[in-house]
């Protein structure tokens, strides 16, 4: 398992259409090793889908762009604009739902968790929950 954070400098070179658009993902990739694998896959999928389209999706007025890459509420947010079709939200709607279910530190089969001393969800799987995170469910949210 890759325990290295994603750069945002090695996705570029690694997927340049992904990441043509200037200004994509401002904030670097905010996430943890966990999840890197569900990234480079969605990635590689959306990589082959902008090459093989480059008039519907790079060289057209609202061009596709990445504009974040993060986990808000325990779980991956991949955010796109510009020109986006079915298939690519089909993808990436995939690969949100998927990090459900995947440890974001070890890449583990994970559940959602929340934080014992207040309310930062996290997905974990008991190893890395530690004894800092409890698994969450709904009826704790007040
Ligand atoms: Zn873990």
């Amino acid at each position: 398992m890759e325990k290295h954070t994603l750069v945002l400098e090695d996705l570029e070179k690694q997927y340049p259409l992904c990441f043509k658009h200037k200004g994509c993902c401002m904030y670097g990739v905010e996430i943890q090793p966990g999840w890197n694998k569900i990234i480079h896959v969605l990635l590689g999928r959306l990589e082959d889908h902008l090459a093989a389209n480059p008039e519907k999706f790079i060289d057209c007025e609202f061009p596709f762009r990445i504009d974040q890459i993060k986990e808000k509420f325990g779980t991956l947010r991949f955010y796109v604009s510009g020109e986006v079709d079915e298939t690519m939200w089909d993808w990436i709607n995939y690969a949100e739902d998927q990090s459900a279910n995947v440890c974001e530190v070890c890449a583990k089969r994970g559940v959602v968790h929340v934080s014992k001393g207040g309310f930062w969800l996290k997905t974990l799987c008991s190893e890395c929950a530690k004894d800092e995170y409890i698994p969450y469910n709904r009826n704790m949210m007040p």
